[in-house]
């Protein structure tokens, strides 16, 4: 299979397009051609480990049968996720299921690829590179889920960037305690857009990649623009919609909704490939916070970054370029130019306009609403009372955008709501959202335990372990001194 640069630069194939990341005319690495699954072939599939292998065969053509095997075995062992099948199913009532993606050692749903992108990435690199430099911007559960992804995997090291006042205090003392010979971590002062900007600027900086190569190392990214990341993330829609069909609460050939929490829109644009292989998707809901820029695009086809940047207590998709949105529209343009332009555009002049037909195939497939922070903790209170099931805040979002899509559409269909998040990652907002703000000035590692007391909901022991980890990575540093930062973190190496 070949994968294309979506500006039309570069054609490779799979194991180039995940250790190199990005493309370099500053595209991303997308299949040509979206390959259809075997239905019957599917149906004996029963476990997750073996529908994933199934999928990745038909994407990492140049993969043996073997290392597929070795890396699947890998990623999703049973020490690494707390469930058989890597996620978990819930019914909450008829019509309506919470697929759970935050069973994995950090409990976010990023887990499910950052433990296989590291293999794959082994696997991928040719021998002539000595090791691989992972960059990395994350808005909070990425970082976690890399470093905890690539710790002590030989041939690697990685630095990770977080926005210092931008991520809840979990997922900094979840990367601040980070172990790991070979992990690197500094907050910066500014957002997550100025985080995934400095990392990009660096990847692209001809000097700076010299210097680095010079040192024996290469650049790549965990960041969702490599390939590798939203491989993963399919299997997932497809497992769900199997599972539904063998338990019998879908009917063969009968249509479904996902709802995503979206941010980098990554899981969403998975969901967008699992539609194209086959699986019987009526609409892909795109849930935004009031970062709301995505489903703006969605419902106006104007994507329009010139916007306030607003911190929300769903920090994780607290987001203004949605980077993986350019994969979408070289899918559905299939024109390299066009996608150029409307990239240039974006740089330029902070936004950019598709055309009608364009926006009617997109509204073909998405829908999109947003949700204040207000209505997602209302969300919360409600879900919790509803169906006795504690969801975190990005979840939340996705509930009440759901809320919106039925008021808005009337539609019934079988609806399933991506759970992103283990609620305690969150655990202060949760808490705020469930007693009308009785905590509001707790100790957000006390909100854990008082979290725990008015739910009766375990407590992730990962979560727990972190009160009493030592902080390996106080740094905070300027934006423009990321890449001072990584020399002085490799001069040793
Ligand atoms: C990253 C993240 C999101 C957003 O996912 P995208 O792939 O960036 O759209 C949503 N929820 C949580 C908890 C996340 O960590």
């Amino acid at each position: 299979m070949q994968y294309t640069s979506t500006r039309g630069g570069q054609n490779v194939h799979s194991k180039e397009a995940i250790y190199l990341g990005i493309a370099n005319d500053g595209g991303l690495f997308t299949p040509v051609k979206i390959p259809k699954m075997d239905f019957e072939y599917l149906e004996g599939l029963n476990s997750y480990k073996d529908l994933a292998k199934y999928i990745f065969s038909l994407y990492l053509t140049d993969f043996s049968e073997e290392e597929i095997t070795d890396c699947v075995n890998k990623a999703y062992a049973t020490d690494r996720f707390d469930t058989e099948n890597v996620v978990g199913l819930k019914k909450l009532d008829s019509n309506l299921f919470a697929l759970e993606l935050w069973h994995g050692p950090t409990y976010a749903f990023k887990d499910i690829a950052l433990q296989l992108l590291p293999h794959l990435l082994i696997r991928s690199m040719p021998d002539s590179y000595k090791r691989a430099l992972i960059l990395v911007a994350t808005s909070g559960d990425t970082g976690k889920a890399a470093l905890e992804g690539f710790r002590d995997v030989e041939r690697t090291r990685i630095v990770v960037f977080y926005p210092s006042e931008g991520v809840s205090d979990v997922q900094k003392r979840q990367m601040t305690t980070q172990e790991g010979k070979n992990t690197h971590v500094a907050g910066i002062i500014g957002n997550f857009d100025d985080a995934q900007s400095g990392v990009k600027e660096i990847f692209t900086n001809t000097e700076y990649v010299k210097i680095i190569n010079e040192k024996g190392y290469f650049f790549t990214s965990a960041n969702s623009i490599n390939f590798g990341r939203l491989l993963p993330q399919i299997v997932y829609y497809i497992w769900s919609y199997l599972e539904l069909l063998r338990k019998g609460f879908l009917k063969e050939g009968e249509r479904i909704n996902f709802v995503v929490p979206t941010g980098n829109f990554g899981n969403i644009l998975a969901g967008y490939f699992a539609k194209v292989m086959g699986v019987p998707v009526n609409r892909l809901i795109v849930a935004s916070n009031i970062n709301s820029v995505v489903s703006d695009f969605i419902n106006t086809g104007i994507y329009d970054r010139r916007r306030e940047f607003y911190k929300t207590i769903s920090p994780s998709m607290d987001i203004l370029v949605a980077s993986n949105l350019e994969r979408l529209l070289y899918l559905v343009t299939e024109s390299f130019e066009r996608v150029k332009k409307y990239m240039s555009d974006l740089k330029e002049n902070g936004y950019f306009k598709v055309e009608d037909d364009v926006l009617k195939s997109i509204q073909s497939n998405f829908w999109g609403d947003f949700s204040t922070d207000f209505e997602t903790r209302q969300a919360i209170k409600w879900v919790y009372r509803e169906y006795s099931y504690l969801i975190d805040t990005h979840s939340a979002v996705g509930f009440d955008v759901y809320r919106k899509y039925k008021e808005k559409t009337s539609d019934m269909t079988k609806t399933v709501l991506l759970q992103t998040a283990n609620p305690y990652k969150f655990a202060k907002d949760v808490l705020n959202a469930l007693t009308d703000d009785e905590y509001n000035d707790i100790d957000p590692f006390e909100a854990i335990e008082m979290l725990l007391k008015t739910t009766g909901v375990e407590v992730p022991k990962g979560i727990r372990d972190i009160l009493s980890k030592p902080v390996l990575h106080p740094d905070v540093i300027e934006k423009d001194k990321m890449f001072e930062f990584i020399l002085e973190k490799i001069k040793d190496s």
